[in-house]
């Protein structure tokens, strides 16, 4: 999965993590930033241990005034500590789908590298997909990009995004690109053994997108980043703000959302940059 939050932390959104800890399972999972940020903050287990977090309800809790702790509107970035389709996380995640049910009045969007354990994860009325959740297929490189993608598109989901992060590679989009996808969003890896990430391939996906119409989201550089030929390194706190300064998005909005999702607010409502 792809770090956001930094950036996300603003009134529009929140962070819910119903669980913590996920499996390596491609190579965007190499330097994971859960890994990396337990094994700074040091959480006393493995980081492959997936376990239940206090926040598990946490759309459904309510203030001691009986209002909900999460207002009403917001986009709920969810699991981003762990992969929401965690085959250990089987037997919670029912509950999560019907909190999402509930508050329908919220937008639940999550990614994941697991888009081919969708079918088997779905509660029983999903049918053509929840108004309300948002989905993005993360792929790191060609490879993944050509079996994750076709079975996402096969999938009924009302709103799918590509998020292709950390990128490893040139990425080839072309052949996956129609208008059921509501964006692209590119990404390079960040923490301190970052793979580079060059701004040719950044590029290349964005023509592909333009190409198709589709809206496109360059939303962090990586901490390795490669321009006209020389390897610039790039401090965390700086990723987002250098992808920004680029201006190379096309057809978005300022929100880390898909555009075609209209969510009822203006542009001034949510800041862009990291506070
Ligand atoms: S799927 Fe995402 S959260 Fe899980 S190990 Fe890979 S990068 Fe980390």
């Amino acid at each position: 999965m792809t770090f956001l939050t930094p950036m996300t932390r603003c009134n529009t959104y929140a962070d819910w993590n119903p669980w913590h800890g996920c499996t390596k399972i491609s190579p965007g999972c190499k330097y994971c930033y859960v890994y990396r940020q337990d094994g700074m903050y040091g959480i006393g287990h493995s980081s492959s241990e997936c376990r239940k977090t206090g926040n598990f309800d946490l759309p459904i809790k309510r203030k001691r005034d009986k209002t909900w702790k999460i207002e009403s509107g917001k986009i709920v970035f969810t699991c981003f500590t762990s992969d929401f389709l965690l085959r250990d996380a089987d037997e919670w995640r029912m509950q999560c789908w019907q909190m999402m049910r509930q508050r329908s009045d919220l937008w639940f969007y999550f990614f994941t590298k697991r888009i081919d354990r969708f079918r088997q994860c779905t509660p029983p009325d999903w049918g053509e997909g929840y108004d309300n959740v948002l989905i993005g297929c993360t792929v790191e490189n060609q490879a993944m990009a050509d079996y994750r993608i076709p079975i996402f598109k096969s999938l009924p989901i009302k709103h799918k995004s590509i998020i292709v992060a950390p990128l490893i590679g040139p990425v080839n989009l072309s052949a996956h690109l129609d208008p059921t996808i509501e964006e692209v969003s590119v990404g390079g890896e960040s923490g301190s053994d970052a793979r580079p990430c060059h701004y040719d391939w950044v590029l290349a996906i964005r023509e592909q997108c333009i190409a198709s119409g589709i809206p496109f989201r360059f939303h962090q550089t990586g901490a390795r980043f490669v321009k006209d030929g020389r390897l610039y390194h790039i401090r965390r706190c700086f990723q987002l703000s250098q992808a920004h300064k680029a201006d190379i998005d096309y057809r978005t909005g300022k929100c880390m959302t898909p555009e075609q999702v209209k969510f009822g607010w203006s542009d001034s409502d949510y800041p862009l940059e990291e506070p």
